[in-house]
């Protein structure tokens, strides 16, 4: 691929979409941007981007100069049958992602994870064990750092670790990783990829130019992905929490792979069987990567988790504050019933995308959530779902900050307050962080009110 002399049209200006332009403007290409959005953090980053020399286009010269342009680098925000990307497709251009273009351009060998939930916890277990063995590792792709910003600090001795999502798979094509993990599939964005069919195929293109030379790391227990061996020329090496398989397996209460013993599953730091999954999968990639057991077992037992993923934040009046905000769907909501101990409170709703919330009142059915408080755009449809599995243990109250309170204040001395909402969260924030850390926030604002009034009695308790 050349780039001197090339015009590309960069689409999306946030964190991948300035990544791009700026490694495109390093390799001596002309750079249009563009950005639906032309405020805020966009504006700041389209003036950053200026200065450097791209060209940023407002939405009135978008057609006439992008007839200019050779190859259109889509952000992942912006779905390929977006009037944009058919266009380039329909003169015949190339349209690729931010993350092809650092596959194209990465010397080093890398580990891909893919699947609905658990990237990156996966992705932080193994950067850390690939770390502690010595390895130059980086964590990048969806996690948060740009593959193509990675690529020089890589180098040719380094080992990428990639978070790839269903939105990156849709422009990715020439990453051939040489593990690559697919940790599960549930429902997910099927707003945006609308069936299951769609976002299975999706998920099977990590594994698309594998050859025998390379591994697929596959969650034996989940049927769809114990399909993918079948879809791929790469050497499957599977994790199951079931049974001992060809991989990592659980037995007599330890983490195994392939007959060899590593450390006990209670030593994980980590609540729940989903935990151990993501700890399977890690220890496969990380043994076909040649890393001692010793070191695997180190790295994980001191792996602190990702925040806004079953986080303790805090307690107040002995109610123990569970930030998931990383829920978006619900099979991770159901995780988080399943492993949450004792009793709870849970804070459900959001962003609606397009599934059913049913499964999740099967499970709270059968757990430690004691009510449910429902919030968020999508509340009605939650509330009809919970309904209809006979579930009304319920309070439907928005906005956000009011469905905390009353949370807090139905939950009991020694309950847990869960936040997993089991959807995304843009109708009230800018992501899942900003509402885990609104939810930190107000845990410190009930805590300075009841510095305030000391005396005043929990409801609950009355
Ligand atoms: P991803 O990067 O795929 O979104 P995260 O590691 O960020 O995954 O976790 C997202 C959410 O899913 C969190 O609520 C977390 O507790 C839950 N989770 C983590 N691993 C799994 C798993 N293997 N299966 C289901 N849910 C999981």
């Amino acid at each position: 691929m050349l780039y001197s002399g090339q015009t590309f049209l960069v689409a999306g200006l946030s964190r991948s979409g300035l990544a791009a332009s700026e490694y495109l403007l390093s390799r001596g290409a002309k750079v249009y941007c563009f950005d639906d959005v032309e405020e805020g953090s966009v504006a700041a980053t389209a003036n950053a981007l200026r200065e450097k020399g791209c060209v940023i286009l407002h939405k009135e010269e978008l057609e006439r100069r992008s007839a200019e342009c050779d190859i259109l680098v889509l952000s992942p925000g912006i779905p390929v049958d977006h009037p944009l990307p058919v266009a380039f497709k329909r003169a015949g251009k190339r349209i690729i992602g931010e993350m092809e273009l650092g596959a194209l351009n990465l010397a080093c060998p890398s580990v891909a994870v893919t699947g609905t939930n658990g990237k990156t916890t996966t992705v932080t277990m193994l950067e850390g064990i690939f770390k502690a063995a010595g390895k130059k590792s980086v964590a990048c792709g969806n996690i948060g750092r740009p593959l193509s910003s990675c690529v020089k600090e890589l180098g040719e001795d380094g080992l990428a670790v990639i978070e790839v999502s269903s939105f990156q798979l849709e422009t990715l094509a020439s990453l051939r990783p040489h593990v690559a993990v697919v940790l599960n599939i549930a429902e997910d964005h099927l707003n945006r990829h609308y069936n299951m069919e769609n976002y299975i195929y999706l998920k099977s293109r990590i594994l698309k130019n594998c050859t025998e030379s390379e591994y697929a790391v596959l969650n034996h227990d989940d049927p769809v992905v114990r399909g993918f061996a079948e879809k791929t020329k790469a050497r499957p090496v599977w994790f199951s929490l079931r049974e001992p398989v060809e991989g990592g397996y659980l037995s007599e209460g330890s983490f195994c792979f392939m007959g060899e013993k590593l450390f006990p599953v209670s030593e994980l730091p980590l609540d729940g069987e989903h935990n151990a999954a993501n700890a399977l999968a890690a220890i496969c990639a990380a043994k076909l990567f040649g890393v001692g057991n010793d070191t695997i077992a180190s790295a994980l037992k001191t792996f602190r988790g990702v925040a806004h993923r079953l986080q303790r934040i805090g307690e107040l009046d002995g109610v123990t504050f569970i930030d998931d905000s990383k829920a978006t769907n619900v099979d991770s909501a159901i995780k988080a019933v399943k492993s949450v101990r004792g009793e709870s409170v849970l804070l459900v709703g959001g962003k609606d995308k397009g599934y059913s919330y049913e499964p999740l009142f099967d499970a709270v059915k059968t757990s430690g959530v004691v009510h449910t408080v429902i919030y968020g755009e999508n509340a009605f449809r939650v509330l009809g779902a919970a309904l209809k599995k006979g579930y009304t243990a319920v309070t439907l109250c928005r906005p956000f900050d009011v469905a905390v309170r009353v949370a807090f204040l139905t939950a009991k001395r020694g309950q847990n307050l869960l936040l997993s909402p089991a959807s995304a969260s843009f109708d009230s924030f800018r992501n899942y962080e900003e509402r885990g850390e609104r939810f930190k926030e107000l845990l410190g604002i009930l805590t300075e009110e009841r510095r305030e009034r000391p005396a005043e009695e929990r409801l609950a308790e009355e």
